[in-house]
């Protein structure tokens, strides 16, 4: 098996956030003029995602993303650089169009998670960020060209981590999904 990078952040551990830990600041990489992001929150949620839509580091299979409460989140400098990636897709990413990073994600339409954006607290210096709680959509990273065969080994280092691996969201966000889904339906009491 070749080495691979699940993602630099969590390849050699991590360690836990803090939970006083009320936000602090995100960058794009540009070195001029990155684009900054301000949140007033910590994060909820972290986890290591292997979609194919969610931005990484180069060389990592999985990204880190968390959310926050829309109102905890303000783009403080270089905002004219951020441009939707996909206006057609569920959550609108706003990248930078210099370096390509996604600096935030907003859900804009009725959705169980309407309200919160996303985010990659590895875009941050600030140390307190709650730490990866699980890693989502594992199997993605094959279709995205990842050797299938090397795929228990990618389960198995999460695993070492500490994290639990799920093929979809962990089974209490897709709950969440779930029980949004049946009130809407009436099938469940709203
Ligand atoms: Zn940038
Ligand atoms: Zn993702």
């Amino acid at each position: 098996m070749a080495p691979f990078s699940l993602h630099p952040a969590i390849d050699n551990g991590f360690s836990k956030g803090d939970p006083s830990f009320r936000g602090g600041t995100l960058r794009c990489l540009c070195e001029r003029d990155p684009v900054e992001l301000t949140l007033t929150s910590n994060v909820a949620h972290n986890h290591a995602c292997g979609c194919s839509k969610c931005w990484k580091p180069d060389g990592a299979l999985f990204s880190l993303v968390a959310v926050v409460p829309s109102e905890k989140l303000s783009v403080t400098a270089n905002a004219d650089k951020l441009a939707v990636i996909d206006d057609s897709a569920t959550i609108l990413r706003y990248a930078c169009r210099d370096c390509g990073v996604h600096i935030y994600g907003r859900i804009e339409k009725e959705h169980p998670f309407y309200g919160l954006d996303f985010v990659h607290t590895d875009l941050s210096d600030d140390k307190g960020w709650q730490e990866p709680q699980f890693a989502a959509f594992v199997s993605s990273i094959i279709e995205a060209g990842f050797d299938p065969s090397g795929i228990d080994a990618v389960r198995a280092k999460f695993k070492e981590l500490g994290l639990e691996t799920y093929d979809a969201l962990s089974p209490p966000l897709m709950d969440a999904i779930a029980t949004w889904t049946g009130k809407k339906n009436g099938k469940l009491p709203a």
